[in-house]
């Protein structure tokens, strides 16, 4: 089959695969729209996994089950599905300790276009079906749904690690898809003032719309005095990463209050250590959390997000900027994320 994949570290191109087989749990399913994320970016030009040879890229898809093992209980072929870029091993202990994105060793619930081919194919694979995929209501657009896989249940995730309780202020580092579903996920838990940091403009507006009471541009002066001025001197409850290099940390540290929450989302793909300022942790004392998670995945976790679209919480379909028609232009819509241009927040790639 034909798929797009990660040739080696800053390599891309179209490759020639075997159609993948489907053990009794599994389920071999259909692309109908996929979206390339900012992850495969890192992967690919930054190299921050390591090297990996003919891996197809893409862990963002929505589809059409063409076929179940004969386990599979609740999916069948022709069924749409929501397929969540975290598909756990179900049967691991760290499940059971609550972890799931580490099922089977760290991040190890991140498979596709990680430790195995992901869903830039003609098909891809899904491990034990029943527990990952959801069923995709006929009323929710594909354009929506694909930005649950990921761009959601991140975004979220970063809204949920911060700890955010009702009339907390937030300050959210990054407005690109992720920290868009940020501040929607923070306006959700109950929080009063959400500032965005961000300098695009289709960024800012859409930050805006997603509940951002106030933008804080960081190509205007450093973020850290913006955000103390904005706060007479007091910093935020909660702040949220996701987006900047790893340096982003020291501002981070500055900003949140004795007793805050940074949570983290950013995949930073570069350096070896993670930089915390001595002074403003407290010299350790200042109880100022830092946690980073990869997200959530799964079938639960799904038929939540989808069950916040239906019931109009949120409306994913305005992270999507651009879109195309036909598997072909997974190319450009790729390095589209690369290229972040002016007015692009999400492609997606329509499959016909
Ligand atoms: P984008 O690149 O689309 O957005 C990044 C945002 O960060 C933009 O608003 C950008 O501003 C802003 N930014 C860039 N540099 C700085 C800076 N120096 N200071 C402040 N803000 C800055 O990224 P995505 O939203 O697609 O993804 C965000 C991160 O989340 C990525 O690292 C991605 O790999 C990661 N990720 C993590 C997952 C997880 O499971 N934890 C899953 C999916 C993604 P500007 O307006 O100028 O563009
Ligand atoms: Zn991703």
């Amino acid at each position: 089959m034909k798929s797009f994949a990660m040739l080696g570290i800053n390599k891309v191109g179209w490759i020639e695969k075997e159609k993948p087989v489907a053990g009794p749990y599994d389920a071999i399913v259909r692309p109908l729209a996929v979206s390339p994320c900012t992850s495969d970016i890192h992967t690919v030009f930054e190299g921050a996994l390591g090297e990996r040879t003919d891996l197809i890229l893409g862990h963002e898809a929505v589809g059409e089950v063409v076929e179940v093992g004969k386990e599979v209980k609740d999916f069948k072929p022709g069924d749409k599905v929501v397929v969540p870029a975290i598909t756990p091993d179900w049967r691991t202990i760290e499940v059971q300790q609550g972890y799931h994105m580490h099922s089977g060793g760290m991040l190890a619930g991140w498979k596709y276009s990680n430790i195995k081919d992901g869903v830039f194919g003609e098909y891809f694979h899904v491990n034990d079906a029943d527990m990952n995929l959801a069923h995709l209501p006929d009323d929710i657009p594909l354009e929506a749904a694909v930005m649950l896989s990921d761009m959601v249940t991140t975004g979220f995730h970063g809204a949920e690690l911060a700890n955010i309780e009702l009339g907390d202020a937030v300050a959210v580092i990054g407005i690109g898809p992720v920290g868009l579903m940020s501040v929607a996920g923070a306006k959700l838990l109950g929080a009063s003032r959400i500032i965005g940091i961000g300098s695009r403009k289709a960024l800012i507006e859409a930050a805006e719309y997603y509940g951002a009471t106030d933008i804080v541009n960081y190509r205007n002066g450093p973020i850290d005095e913006q955000i103390m001025d904005l706060t007479g001197g007091k910093g935020v409850d909660r702040v949220i990463i996701a987006g900047a290099g790893s340096d982003i940390l020291k501002t981070a540290v500055k900003i949140v209050k004795p007793g805050g929450t940074i949570s983290n989302v950013n995949y930073f793909g570069e350096g070896d250590t993670l930089p915390i300022p001595r002074l403003d942790w407290g010299n350790g004392m200042a109880h100022k959390t830092i946690i980073g998670g990869l997200t959530p995945g799964g079938r639960n976790r799904m038929e939540k997000l989808i069950n916040l679209v239906k019931y109009n919480r949120i409306d994913p379909s305005r992270l999507v900027t651009h879109k195309f028609h036909g598997f072909e232009h997974i190319e450009k819509a790729l390095l589209m994320m690369k290229d972040k241009q002016q007015d692009l927040i999400k492609p997606v790639v329509f499959v016909e």
